[in-house]
């Protein structure tokens, strides 16, 4: 394996988990491997059919990977190709079934589409594994799913007896779960890696949107541009992002523009300049992503709220790939979470639609914490953080003084608790802080006697507070269908019975008033 790996890539070494992946596919095992990007899953299943002498098949979602990939092997002096359904060239197909191909790219539509005559002779070949790339597509969970993914597991019928690989980097565990499940793995071999990008700086920032912050933004990214290395900017509409690249222009910053809506050469175009460092910021919507294999990309800011912390963690993610250190701000907008029905549109079925609320509210709650934000990212992975300070984010390198909200935390559990305990924080909150809604008055909140002692704070002043509580476990959140509920635990209770006024315990929170 050592010489496979010197010989074809060379590299001298393994990384971690590398090799025993590699292992487990050779005696036949499904395996399932979830790491981070850039940590080196690809070898894990181009090294296998160099020592096996048989084909692997890797699936995978776009054209243009495959086509970059295929084209990185080809110069190691491997034997690769891709199929798609878009391809006339029949000459491709032939070779592939007398096993002319070590590494054979196919999309999932292609793969789930060529007759079974095809596999059959290939099968005679020799396949030595499957790989599906970018796996979590499969999941309804996930942040990127393909409905073509979900047929894959036909595949099983005809390639009995080959072990499948699902690779991914998005590992919470339901993706993981539904990867399993949907490619009917076998008792599989299962590797995750930890996912700490410990060269990335994480920081959060609450804005107004509008044009003062736009101008503070474009003397961030003029210091940035000063210094080496490329900044991505993600924009959550595409009105955003010809507002952001034209003032950019306007500051003289060469900068480029992706979206949706430019044609395919326009974003091709737009993509290349980038890779080749004509110009050094990208502002762009989501569509830029996939593929971006640039290892000195050193800023990633994010303009708007992501739509989870999945999608948060693969765009910031395409920073600081070389390991030198790189960060990520992203700068959030109290509208931006009203936008779950927006995102919705596209959900196809209820549990879709909860999914899809579900990750817009974890990544609410990811703007609005005062702890650790590696911390939360890798918790909500699944991965036990060691320390409350990582020593590389806003809230560990600004630490807030710790402040008695013993008086606050009592008004807004005890309104939580007076308003029933069966709504969200909003209404407890706008009860707070006087509001005389239609909602309110017609539950007669409006004679309860929290109401409008809560107005010296902002709504959202609240809400991070509302935060705190839930994290520290005062307060619990429940889900119901996709409405969520939030009401005092246990805990909270004791703590409100103890409140006396003049004697109560402090309650410490990392919060100014
Ligand atoms: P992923 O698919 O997990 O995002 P890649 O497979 O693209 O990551 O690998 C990221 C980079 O790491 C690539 O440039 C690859 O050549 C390099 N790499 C992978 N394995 C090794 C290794 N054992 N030693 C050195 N570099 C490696
Ligand atoms: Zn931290």
């Amino acid at each position: 394996m050592e010489y496979t790996l010197k010989e074809h890539f060379g590299f001298s070494t393994f990384r971690p988990y590398q090799k025993e992946i590699i292992e487990k596919i050779l005696e036949g095992k499904d395996s399932l491997v979830v790491m981070a990007t850039g940590s080196g899953k690809s070898l894990c299943y181009q090294v296998p059919p160099l020592i096996a002498k048989k084909t692997a098949i890797v699936i995978s979602p776009l054209i243009s990977l495959m086509q970059d990939q295929v084209m990185a092997l080809k110069e190691r002096g491997i034997r690769a190709e891709h199929l798609s359904t878009a391809q006339t060239n029949t000459s491709a197909q032939k070779n592939a079934e007398s096993g002319q191909y070590d590494l054979l790219y196919m999309t999932p539509e292609k793969a789930c589409n060529v007759p079974t005559s095809f596999w059959s002779r290939l099968l005679n070949s020799g396949i030595c594994l499957v790989a599906v790339d970018e796996a979590h597509c499969i999941s309804e969970w996930g942040h990127d799913f393909r409905v073509e993914y979900k047929q894959l597991y036909k595949l099983r019928d005809v390639l009995v007896d080959v072990p499948f690989v699902g690779l991914t980097a998005t590992a919470t565990e339901k993706v993981r779960n539904d990867i399993v499940g949907s490619l009917m793995m076998k008792d599989p071999h299962i590797a995750i890696g930890s996912f700490d990008r410990k060269n990335l700086y994480y920081g959060v920032k609450s804005i107004n949107r509008g044009a003062s912050f736009i101008d503070e933004l474009v003397a961030q990214i003029s210091k940035y541009v000063a210094n080496s290395g490329s900044t991505i900017v993600y924009c959550t509409t595409i009105k955003d992002v010809q507002e952001i690249t034209r003032s950019l222009c306007e500051a003289g910053i060469n900068a480029g523009m992706y979206h949706g809506q430019l044609a395919n050469k326009a974003r091709e175009e737009s993509h290349r300049s980038f890779i080749r460092d004509e110009v050094q910021v990208m502002v762009a919507t989501i569509a830029f992503g996939m593929g971006i294999d640039k290892p000195d990309i050193r800023h990633v800011i994010h303009y708007g709220c992501p739509k989870s912390l999945e999608s948060y963690y693969q765009e910031s993610g395409r920073c600081g790939r070389d390991g030198i250190g790189s960060d990520c701000w992203l700068y959030f907008s109290r509208g931006d979470f009203g936008k779950a029905d927006f995102y919705c549109a596209e959900a196809s079925s209820e549990n879709q639609k909860k999914a899809i609320i579900d990750s817009l509210m974890a990544a609410q709650r990811y703007c609005m914490q005062t702890t650790c934000r590696r911390k939360i990212l890798l918790e909500y992975f699944g991965e036990i953080y060691p320390s409350n300070n990582c020593g590389n984010c806003d809230n560990c390198t600004n630490l807030k003084e710790e402040n008695d909200m013993s008086r606050e935390a009592f008004l807004l559990m005890g309104c939580i608790q007076a308003c029933g305990g069966y709504w969200g924080l909003n209404l407890p909150i706008d009860v707070l802080r006087g509001s005389r809604a239609k909602k309110i008055t017609e539950k007669q909140f409006d004679n309860l006697p929290y109401h409008g002692l809560g107005k010296d704070f902002s709504a959202n002043w609240w809400k991070t507070l509302g935060f705190q509580l839930i994290s520290f476990g005062y307060l619990v959140e429940t889900v119901k269908d996709t409405y969520r509920t939030v009401s005092v635990s246990q805990e909270g209770q004791k703590f409100l019975r103890s409140c006396r006024p003049d004697h109560q315990p402090p309650l410490l929170l990392p919060m100014t008033s």
